[in-house]
């Protein structure tokens, strides 16, 4: 669900056209929705509304302090993975203590800005982490409570591998048998109270099953650990939570939560939420212009001034992003947002960029209507790690990041120029 439609063929954002936006910005774009935004926010918060949870919104996903500033107002907290984001979720007006900081490398420099900040939960990947930590804790003299991130063994076949992190062989976390060995060890330590439970099973994961197996696993863990008395008093389950990249494809926060809520309403533990994408993906696009179209090879291309320097994903995961162009004949129906969307009369294209690399591609293999030079682009579902792994590879600017409200937009981040390329190359 979003708040990006085709009116009278033109593509709106809530009540802007994108076009009119991008005649102010120029192209390449990213296109904030905050409707879309507080929606999805809202639309967890309301699912897991029961356990009363704290929802940590991922900032890696989509990090712009604008962008923080609204779920901030909105009650949301923060996951941060480095210490950058922390900088940013503090700038932002974050409540500190309920920050959770996860990361399998957080280095001395990033745990003790985060103990003097204060933040709610460390989550813990290894031992070797764990006594840093509480050696830096001893130091600072803080008693700072952590979580220790736990690797079920359970994953979503149609993850793709570089972020399946469930599984036993990855570099996350602990499996279940070497947490108990981990809370014998470090369970009454001194200077960190270890009273958490972590789980990040990977993402996206499309049903709520896999989540289901990880807790049920993690519960009774929970309890042998008990057993030997030691409280386990916070879960945090993770993010995860899939978005719909196409239509209809993804869970929606209710279905995950059915299945979640009532393993866990009567256990009396404190739930943190970690979603990312679920929030940030669909409330984002990205608007690219046509730099020219050719044809009579092998194959069709059209080129466009975004990169896989804007969005990473198409390269980096082989992801898929519906493509389409802003505007369409008034009469027209409006696309069905499916990767294998086919248009009537189109040509199959790529939609690549310009830079120097085989895989700079958006999209491959699209059945397209014509387009021409100058034609503006839509690559949908770009909220979520899009402008977030932008770089400036061949010494491209990065994009400029727009924030739709209603009736009213504006720029949250200048797009970069020639200058801030080489800036901190110059006077050293
Ligand atoms: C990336 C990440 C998330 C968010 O993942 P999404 O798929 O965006 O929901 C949450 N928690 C941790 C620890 C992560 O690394």
């Amino acid at each position: 669900m979003d708040h990006f439609e085709y009116r009278n063929g033109s593509l709106f954002c809530e009540q802007v056209a994108v076009a009119d936006i991008v005649a102010e910005v120029g192209t390449p774009a990213y296109i904030y929705s905050s409707a879309t935004l507080l929606h999805h926010y809202n639309a967890i918060a309301d699912a897991f509304g029961e356990l009363n949870p704290t929802i940590c919104y991922s900032i890696k996903s989509l990090a712009n302090v604008n962008i923080l500033k609204l779920l901030s107002s909105a009650g949301c907290s923060f996951d941060v993975t480095s210490g950058g984001e922390l900088a940013r979720a503090l700038v932002a007006g974050g409540d500190a203590s309920k920050i959770v900081f996860a990361g399998v490398g957080k280095t001395d420099r990033e745990l003790s800005d985060a103990l003097t900040a204060g933040i709610g939960v460390f989550n813990i990947e290894s031992e070797a982490e764990f006594e840093n930590l509480s050696r830096l804790a001893a130091q600072a003299g803080a008693n700072p409570h952590a979580a220790l991130r736990l690797n079920p063994d359970v994953y979503d076949p149609k993850t793709h591998t570089y972020t399946a992190t469930g599984k036993k062989e990855t570099k996350f976390g602990v499996d279940i048998e070497r947490a108990e060995r981990f809370f014998d060890a470090y369970g009454s330590d001194p200077n960190v109270v270890l009273d958490g439970i972590h789980l990040h099973i990977g993402s996206p994961i499309y049903s709520a099953q896999p989540y289901v197996e990880a807790i049920k696993k993690t519960l009774t863990l929970i309890e042998r650990l008990k057993g030997k008395r030691f409280e386990v008093r916070t879960l945090d389950i993770g993010g995860g939570f899939a978005a719909d990249y196409e239509t209809g494809a993804s869970p929606e926060a209710s279905e995950y939560a059915a299945a979640i809520v009532p393993l866990l309403k009567d256990t009396g533990l404190a739930v943190i939420l970690e979603p990312g994408r679920q929030i940030s993906c669909n409330s984002g696009i990205l608007a690219t212009q046509v730099q020219y179209v050719k044809t009579g090879g092998e194959k069709n291309f059209v080129i466009v001034d975004a990169a896989m320097t804007d969005l990473f994903r198409p390269a980096l995961y082989g992801s898929e992003h519906f493509v389409y162009p802003a505007s369409i004949a008034p009469d027209a129906d409006p696309p069905e947002r499916k990767a294998g969307f086919t248009a009537p009369d189109g040509t199959k294209v790529d939609v690549v960029g310009g830079v120097c690399e085989g895989s700079d591609f958006l999209a491959k293999d699209r059945v397209l209507p014509p387009i021409s030079r100058g034609d503006l682009m839509i690559v949908f579902s770009a909220g979520a790690y899009g402008f977030v792994m932008s770089s400036q590879y061949n010494s491209r600017p990065r994009s400029v990041e727009v924030l739709v409200e209603g009736a009213e937009y504006r720029i949250i981040r200048r797009r970069e120029t020639y200058e801030d390329t080489y800036a901190a190359e110059l006077d050293v």
